[in-house]
C-alpha cells in the first residue's frame, strides 16, 4: 500500500472529524493557519513539553513530540478530547507509518488541559488500513456536502461551508 504512505496524519484525523474538511484540506483549500485553535495547540505543546524533541517531520507525518528510549514514543498534544477517536487514529497511523520502515513505536495522546492521557498501540494493521482506503475513496469523489455539526463554528472552513 505504497500510496498510503503519502497520507498525512491530519487527514486521518479529519476523516473522523468531517469528510468535507478532509476533502478541502486534501485539495489544498487551506485556511487552518487562520484558526486561533491551531495557535493554541502550538502554545500548549511548548508549555507542557519544553524539553522534548518537538515538531518532528518524517515524510508526510508531523509528530508533536518524540521521545527516544528503549522504544520510541510519539506524543500528540490535543486541546480537547471531544473527538478522541480522530486523535486515536491519527496516532495509530503514525505508529503504522513508522512500522513500515521497521521502526517500533508506541503512542500517547496528551490532553494537558484535562490532565488526561490515552495510550495507543498498534496491535494489527487492518483497522488503520481500512481507514486509509476510505480516505482514498473520499478523495476520489466530489466534495462531500457540508453537514452542520456542533463544532462547525470553530472550524476554519465555517465561512466557506455555510456563509457562501
Ligand atoms: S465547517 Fe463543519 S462541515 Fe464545514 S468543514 Fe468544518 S466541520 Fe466540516
Amino acid at each position: 500500500m505504497l500510496e498510503d504512505m503519502y497520507v498525512r496524519g491530519t487527514q486521518v484525523n479529519y476523516y473522523f472529524v468531517c469528510k468535507t474538511k478532509l476533502w478541502l484540506f486534501s485539495k489544498n483549500v487551506s485556511m487552518e493557519q487562520e484558526s486561533d485553535l491551531v495557535k493554541l495547540g502550538s502554545l500548549l505543546q511548548r508549555q507542557f513539553f519544553g524539553r522534548e524533541e518537538k515538531d518532528v517531520s518524517i515524510g508526510p507525518i508531523a509528530i508533536d513530540v518524540l521521545r527516544r528510549g528503549d522504544e520510541i514514543e510519539i506524543v500528540e498534544v490535543k486541546k480537547s478530547d471531544s473527538i478522541e477517536k480522530a486523535d486515536y487514529y491519527q496516532v495509530l497511523y503514525y505508529i503504522y507509518y513508522l512500522s513500515k520502515f521497521g521502526i517500533k513505536a508506541k503512542g500517547r495522546i496528551s490532553y494537558p488541559k484535562k490532565k488526561k492521557v490515552v495510550e495507543v498501540r498498534l496491535e494489527e494493521n487492518k483497522a488503520i488500513e481500512e481507514v486509509l482506503e476510505k480516505i482514498a475513496e473520499t478523495l476520489s469523489g466530489e466534495m462531500p456536502k457540508p453537514e452542520y455539526k456542533s463544532y462547525c463554528r470553530k472550524c476554519a472552513y465555517f465561512e466557506f461551508c455555510f456563509c457562501g
